[in-house]
């Protein structure tokens, strides 16, 4: 049987399409794109004229078992996303949940990422974080998700569409008006921007240019200041202290 390989393709500049991830699409039978006509250029672009079927949210369900009768053919299958890794609040799970199930072998040709990529650099604590996806689109949904997220002390990675980027910053500027946030805008184009403040200093940041709020957005926003991590470093500081002072005292242990 064949096998499927989830592919990541760039998030906007094309040389971040891994070798590996070129050869593995100029190779396989076939390549289920979320959309064939945008994935049709950055094949083009790569001169690689695969065979194209989609997948997408709306028809991923009616796909498993084409894609089923492919691999146990002995066909091998791409399936990639617009942008970035699939799955990772794109199409794929169900694919690859059920072709799992079925026994198939399913291989990740990893690569660019957007909350990978904004994490790396935004310099906010990357040792635990949430990947929370896109922000309910109803602002009372918004207000809520981001009122929950208050309490936890790891850093938050949202994913936020242009048109949305001004409220949620306004919302944020309510319930959470002391947390650094950090945009990180346009990842690997020409117009990539980090900015970090709070949320009322981006927002003056935004208003004051325009061009601030276009394009693709990742939101990061701090965790609560240390309560959990906090008390633990704290308690291994006592514990080693206090080690110590058994030793010195030539407690044997
Ligand atoms: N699968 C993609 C990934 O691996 O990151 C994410 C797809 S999701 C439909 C699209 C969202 O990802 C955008 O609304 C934005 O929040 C984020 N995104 C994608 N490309 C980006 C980029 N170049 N710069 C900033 N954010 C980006």
């Amino acid at each position: 049987p064949g096998t499927l390989y989830v592919v990541a393709t760039p998030i906007g500049n094309l040389d971040d399409l891994t070798p590996r991830a070129a050869r593995v699409l100029g190779e396989v039978d076939r390549i289920a794109a979320e959309d064939t006509r945008h994935s049709a250029r950055l094949l083009a672009h790569l001169g690689i004229n695969t065979p194209m079927l989609s997948l997408h949210d709306h028809n991923e369900a009616k796909r498993v078992d084409t894609l089923d009768r492919s691999l146990v053919a002995g066909e091998s299958i791409a399936l990639i996303s617009d942008a970035g890794t699939p799955l990772i609040s794109d199409p794929g799970f169900i694919v690859v949940r059920e072709l799992r199930a079925r026994g198939h072998r399913i291989v990740p040709v990893p690569g660019a990422c957007a909350l990978i990529a904004a994490l790396s650099a935004a310099g906010l604590p990357t040792d635990r974080f949430t990947f929370e996806g896109f922000l309910p689109a109803k602002p009372s949904a918004r207000r809520q998700a981001l009122e929950a997220s208050r309490a936890g002390s790891e850093t938050r990675v949202y994913y936020e569409s242009p048109h949305r980027i001004v409220h949620t910053l306004e919302t944020l500027a309510e319930v959470l008006p002391e947390r650094d946030v950090v945009l990180a805008r346009e990842l690997t184009k020409t117009f990539e921007t980090f900015l970090s403040g709070v949320p009322a200093r981006l927002l003056e940041i935004l208003r004051e240019d325009p061009n601030q709020s276009r394009g693709e957005f990742v939101v990061i926003v701090a965790g609560a200041p240390g309560v959990a991590h906090g008390f633990e470093e704290e308690q291994s500081i006592a514990a080693d202290a206090l080690l110590e002072a058994l030793i010195s005292e030539g407690v044997g242990i």
